[in-house]
């Protein structure tokens, strides 16, 4: 076996136990005579699976019945520019909560559809915290407020909701999507790309409160309608089968593990360790985040020298630890602990830091 431990940022771990239950079922699935991936989303048995993969993330983030759950496509960038035509009216304002690389890109992807407002920021603080609510700079008119709850390449992370009163919330899960319980209700919209808490990439999930569907008013092709897709149950035309198909299984996974209670613990655990393995190496790593912000799900940090980087990346590669090299924006070293990653693979990470750190402190 030459699995190593994935710390990958995304595409990321997947649970071992479901890519064995894919690979027992690839050539046959459930009595079909042939792969999940080679039959019709029409057919009953895939319309079976769908139904259950929707019902089964509905339990696990007691989703409400006036939420609408769509599998779509065009990763979670198509849905920056999606979410604007569909939310707001043509000339409308929306308020845009940046806190780093993603919610950035989400603001710029928006502004061809919508006035955007940058309503909160801490870009002039290079993202070292989130922006503070006295900042805010919330407009009441906004069509919404748009957020990034969980900045991947940063390592920042809203650990509430934030207020924004009556206007509908918009928030990319894509990074911290199912890593513990959300109160759905709060939110007007919820979208996050699979490829790191969910499954394969090509494949977005989508949370979306019915009355929102409604809003969508400006001439588009159906495809872009989240109405239609909506009315066709995510099939107004061929999905992504093979990653609903994983997205279902991971679902099934996840409710064996106890559920979204159970996750949350296990992740606060794993973060926990890794900070305070950084925190305690004196100096010879350092997280540069707001203690209070820093993320459960990717974690940067940085080796006192830079020059001892490639030589740290080499020997954990050799240690069996994967995929540690930071994003190019910050450099130095990103270790990203979504729900596949054990805590095993965090203890076999501390305890490689910490030999690093003596041979070359
Ligand atoms: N939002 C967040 C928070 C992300 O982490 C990413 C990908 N790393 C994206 C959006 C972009 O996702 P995609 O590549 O699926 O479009």
């Amino acid at each position: 076996m030459s699995r190593l431990w994935n710390f990958s940022a995304g595409p990321a771990a997947i649970p071992t136990a479901v890519l064995e239950q894919a690979q027992r079922e690839l050539l046959e699935w459930n009595g079909s005579g042939a792969s999940v991936m080679e039959l019709s989303h029409r057919g009953k048995r895939f319309i079976a699976l769908a139904a259950q993969a929707e019902a089964d993330l509905r339990e696990l983030m007691s989703i409400p019945a006036d939420y609408a759950v769509l599998f779509l496509q065009g990763g979670a960038t198509q849905h920056f520019a999606q979410i604007p035509m569909n939310l707001a009216a043509e000339g409308a304002r929306a308020d845009y909560m940046v806190a780093g690389h993603w919610g950035e890109k989400a603001a710029s992807e928006a502004a061809p559809y919508v006035r955007v407002n940058i309503a909160a920021s801490s870009k002039s603080d290079q993202y070292l915290h989130l922006p503070s609510p006295e900042s805010w700079t919330l407009d009441p008119g906004a069509a919404y407020v748009h957020y990034t709850p969980n900045e991947t390449i940063h390592g920042v992370e809203y650990h509430d909701i934030p207020d924004v009163g009556e206007v509908p919330l918009v928030a990319d899960m894509s990074s911290n999507i199912l890593s513990g319980p959300v109160d759905v209700s709060r939110f007007g919209l919820i979208y996050a790309g699979a490829q790191k808490n969910i499954g394969p990439s090509g494949l977005v999930v989508m949370i979306i409160r019915r009355d929102l569907l409604q809003r969508a008013t400006r001439p588009m092709a159906r495809i872009f309608r989240y109405a239609e897709h909506a009315a066709a149950d995510s099939m107004l035309n061929t999905p992504n089968t093979w990653g609903w198909y994983l997205a279902g299984l991971t679902f099934q996974w996840l409710k064996d593990q106890g559920g979204l209670v159970a996750m949350a613990e296990r992740n606060r655990a794993k973060a926990d360790l890794l900070y305070n393995a950084i925190d305690g190496s004196g100096g010879f790593y350092r997280n540069p985040i707001a203690v209070a912000d820093r993320s459960r799900m990717n974690v940067p940090f940085t080796l006192h020298d830079s020059a001892l980087d490639a030589a740290f990346l080499q020997a954990s590669e050799a240690a069996g630890l994967l995929a540690l090299k930071g994003h190019k924006a910050l450099g130095g070293m990103r270790a990203s602990l979504y729900n596949a990653v054990p805590l095993e693979a965090v203890q076999a990470l501390v305890g490689f830091m910490a030999d690093f750190a003596q041979r070359h402190g």
